[in-house]
């Protein structure tokens, strides 16, 4: 077992500055990066906190009672995080994903949803708004999370043996109520739902083949993912990666496949569909084919740094600007001047970096800016 590494220094405290540049960027909507990437999918967190213990991104050990989770007052409140989304739509931005940490647990998110559900595109058109939760507070939750204006969800969910799944979750969860959730979601119109799966080799390759067969035939799509090297507390390892490649080769062994076109430029998953007609699978492969070329999404921090890429060392602090005197220009511009200056491409750079030794600066945790 790897040794589990206790982040130091903890980068939350150690963000950019994000200045109001001289000159000005002004929203117009097509803003790209040094590679020429638009900026329009935003993943905002709008928690650090979860019910779930799951070893691949919050485990135990580290997120345990002590850990300094973020006090309340420094999260951005809705309405700080509806205007810097408007300002990130106002440069392009189409999709807005909530995330967290478990984004269910955070108080009375249907306000925010609402919120966000108003805001339009620069054409004009309604955002593509989604959410990624655990499930575990779904069925509670769905209905009024589309009356609020939320348009489709995607579950996380591990395996379907009940135990495989209490040991992922790492709190012993039942995967009943995550079905059940999922199932309330459907009723409620929240669609198409997708749901993902972290495939890591050793804890739950052998049930890629049970979570095809139960979701083949229906409306909803399954996503495997490759197991990451994402934050610097869950000991990743290379040998504990089941590339993409073999996922698809398992399936198509016994229900065979058609490899389908992308539905949009800087979608992560490759699609695949059941040769029968029977729906559609994707795989989402970070590591072994990363897809940095078409990246165009940003995203939010909880408590309002932006991060340029999944495994970033350091945010750009947007909150000071929001709660000192900037303008909603001024905002826009320092925003769009932090975009037009990324260059992230981790995915396509990690096999040519040097080992991990844990000595560099550590990688942001994913529960705290979201997958
Ligand atoms: S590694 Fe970073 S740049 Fe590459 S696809 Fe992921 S988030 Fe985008």
């Amino acid at each position: 077992m790897a040794e589990r590494v206790i982040p130091l220094v903890d980068q939350r405290f150690a963000a950019l500055a994000a200045a109001v540049p001289a000159q000005a960027v002004p929203a117009t909507g097509l803003l790209s990066d040094t590679l020429g990437r638009p900026l329009r999918d935003l993943r905002i967190s709008v928690t650090d906190r979860c019910n779930f213990r799951c070893s691949y991104c919050m485990p135990k050990e580290v997120f345990d009672k002590d850990y300094p989770y973020l006090p309340h007052s420094a999260l951005l409140t809705f309405e700080e995080i509806t205007r810097v989304a408007r300002q990130f739509v106002a440069h392009g931005v189409r999709k807005i994903r909530l995330t967290g940490g478990e984004p269910l647990l955070r108080k009375n998110i249907e306000i925010l949803v609402e919120q966000l559900a108003a805001l339009k595109t620069v054409d004009g058109l309604p955002l593509d708004l989604t959410l990624t939760t655990n499930g575990s507070l779904l069925a509670r939750k769905a209905k009024s999370l589309k009356a609020a204006g939320l348009q489709r969800v995607t579950v996380s969910l591990d395996g379907l043996d009940d135990a495989v799944f209490r040991s992922m979750n790492d709190v012993d969860f039942p995967v009943a109520e995550v079905l059940a959730g999922i199932e309330a979601a459907r009723e409620a119109g929240l669609g198409p739902i997708k749901v993902n799966m972290v495939v890591k080799r050793g804890t739950n390759e052998h049930e890629i083949l049970p979570m095809a067969r139960h979701f083949k035939g229906t409306d909803i799509v399954l996503r495997f993912i490759e197991y990451m090297d994402v934050g610097a507390t869950n000991g990743w390892r290379m040998d504990e990666v089941l590339p993409s490649a073999e996922v698809v080769k398992l399936i198509n062994a016994e229900l065979p496949l058609v490899q389908l076109d992308p539905s949009a430029r800087g979608e992560t998953a490759e699609r695949w569909g059941y040769a029968d007609g029977g729906g559609e699978i994707g795989v989402i492969s970070s590591v072994t084919q990363a897809f940095c070329g078409d990246c165009n999404r940003a995203r939010l921090s909880t408590e309002g740094q932006l991060y340029l890429c999944l495994f970033a060392t350091q945010g750009h602090d947007l909150r000071s600007l929001v709660r000192g005197n900037a303008s909603d220009e001024e905002l826009a511009s320092a925003i769009g001047n932090i975009w037009h200056g990324r260059a992230d491409r981790y995915s396509q750079l990690r096999s040519s970096m040097e080992p991990d030794t844990g000595k560099g600066a550590r990688r942001v945790e994913m529960s705290y800016i979201g997958g």
